[in-house]
């Protein structure tokens, strides 16, 4: 078995504080599996990571916790359609290729397709996904 990537505890902890959010247990194992690297994760998926660590989270709690990362501005919500929402640890702007047979998100640097802004205007955020399909496919 793969072994999951993951923020020791006592970087989730730092981590955490340096973002005024109280360590729970549940917060800190949540930090734990999603800041380790830049990743999409649903709360579905989420919950099933924090079983694999032997952890029982209510899915209100994973909400809870997941929301509370976004507010502070450490995690972006991502409509993907049909009321799917994944959460990414990506904060910078950037677009998304999504291949809908795999349900999978991919980044793409803004640079790699930028978009002529127009004058006086400061871009804040993308809120953009290529829905593709593996050419092979
Ligand atoms: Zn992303």
């Amino acid at each position: 078995m793969k072994t999951m990537p993951l923020l020791s505890q006592a970087e989730a902890v730092a981590f955490l504080k340096q973002h005024q959010i109280s360590p729970t247990l549940q917060r800190l194992a949540i930090a734990r599996i999603f800041f380790v690297e830049h990743q999409h994760l649903s709360a579905d998926v989420i919950q099933e990571k924090l079983a694999e660590l032997n952890i029982r989270v209510a899915k209100a709690t994973v909400y809870n916790s997941l929301n509370l990362f976004v507010r502070k501005g450490l995690l972006k919500e991502i409509h993907i359609g049909a009321g799917k929402v994944v959460y990414d640890s990506n904060t910078e702007p950037h677009y998304h290729l999504y291949y809908e047979d795999e349900g999978r998100l991919c980044d793409v640097d803004y640079q790699d397709l930028p978009i002529e802004m127009p004058a006086n205007t400061q871009l804040k955020q993308i809120d953009l996904i290529l829905r593709v399909a593996s050419s092979n496919a």
